[in-house]
């Protein structure tokens, strides 16, 4: 069977926010919801379905790929498996459902990766081209180093919380559900913080501004992502921390400018040169090189030098060195010069205007 649009399925346009999307699952979970929905396949189905939809609308990473690639892209990365159960998505989604329907604080506390975290990097030309190492400072929320998280000052340790026993949640029968809710005193942590760590004012996270030192290797372009592993927001409960993606925005050079992997310069030469063939100096990203120019050469001419263009990122072959040929007419010229070009204009047997006095000639059988 084709799988449903997401946005379709969870009945928001491709423009809706981060907000609509999530306040439109949560309409549909709310909906189909097994409690209320008791051996209803049907409902289930729509219950899954919409939990697979808003697991990839509802995470712009993923979303981006669903909007370039559709169901390939996402399949594609090895996201959004279809979700077997409806316990399967109660345990994907429990944080969420959580802030739903105030259900299972317990999960809450379960180990979770934290956010990834973006940054955008401008590098030049050539540093995209031959690669660099740049330092960075991105701001971001870190594991208090003072109590390693926790949240306790020194000397010190998060108690047990004594209104829920420990457990972080206490249970409440509202309409269809029982649920169990948060307790409001620990705030469904299970553990209260007696005395905070007063550098983190028991929150156990602080807002650092981290300084990192990123390799670029040489081949990138404007778009190329660099992962930095563990660099993203700290994890929860002990999960591991995201990743740092360094998107890179590529200058413009004065010299050089890329197609594909190879390298574009653009040369000027004498009108003489052209005529009559020369050997010029060209610059690459190394030392010059030197060029040989055929007689005869037109301008808008493109020599190919195999070899001299970008490297390719993660090996194989390096691109080639595209040198676009102009030709420069000169502005003014001397009265010797002049003259030259009269005489010269004498000899020249293929002029335009010779051209079309042939063609009158035949066309007249004269
Ligand atoms: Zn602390
Ligand atoms: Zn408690």
């Amino acid at each position: 069977m084709a799988k449903r649009d997401y946005y379709e399925i969870l009945g928001v346009d491709r423009l809706a926010s981060a907000e609509e999307i999530k306040s439109a699952y949560r309409k549909l979970a709310f909906q189909y919801h097994p409690d209320r929905n008791p051996d209803d396949p049907e409902a289930e189905e729509k219950f899954k379905e919409a939990a697979e939809a808003y697991e990839v609308l509802g995470d712009p990473e993923k979303r981006a790929q669903y909007d370039r690639f559709g169901h390939a892209g996402i399949n594609g990365q090895g996201f959004g498996s279809h979700f077997e159960s409806a316990e399967d998505v109660f345990s994907a989604f429990s944080d969420i459902f959580g802030e739903f329907f105030g259900f299972s604080a317990a999960s809450r506390r379960r180990p979770s990766q934290g956010a990834s975290l973006r940054y955008n990097l401008t590098i030049s030309f050539r540093d995209a081209a031959k690669g660099t190492e740049v330092e960075i400072q991105i701001p971001k929320r870190d594991v208090c180093d003072e109590c390693h998280g926790s949240g306790a000052a020194p000397g010190h340790s998060p108690q047990p919380c004594r209104h829920c026993g420990g457990v972080g949640q206490i249970t409440q029968s509202q309409g269809f559900f029982r649920i169990s809710v948060p307790c409001p005193v620990c705030r469904g942590e299970g553990t209260v913080i007696t005395h905070p760590c007063p550098k983190c004012r028991g929150r156990g996270i602080v807002q650092v501004s981290k300084t990192l030192k990123v390799r670029v290797p040489p081949g990138v372009d404007s778009g190329s992502r660099l992962r930095v592993r563990g660099e993203g927001e700290p994890g929860e409960n002990g999960g591991p921390a995201g990743d740092l993606f360094v998107v890179l925005y590529v200058e413009e050079d004065p010299v050089f400018s890329r197609q594909g992997q190879d390298l574009v310069v653009r040369t000027e030469i004498s009108v003489v040169q052209a005529i009559l063939g020369a050997k010029i100096e060209v610059p690459t990203l190394d030392d010059p090189v030197s060029v040989d120019i055929p007689k005869g050469t037109q301008p808008g001419k493109v020599l190919r030098i195999p070899g001299l263009g970008l490297p390719r990122l993660g090996g194989g072959p390096q691109g080639d060195l595209l040198v676009e040929v102009m030709v420069r007419i000169p502005t003014s010229v001397t009265k010797r010069q002049e003259e030259l070009l009269r005489e010269f204009e004498k000899l020249e047997e293929d002029r335009p205007f010779n051209r079309v006095k042939d063609f009158f000639k035949k066309a007249m059988g004269d």
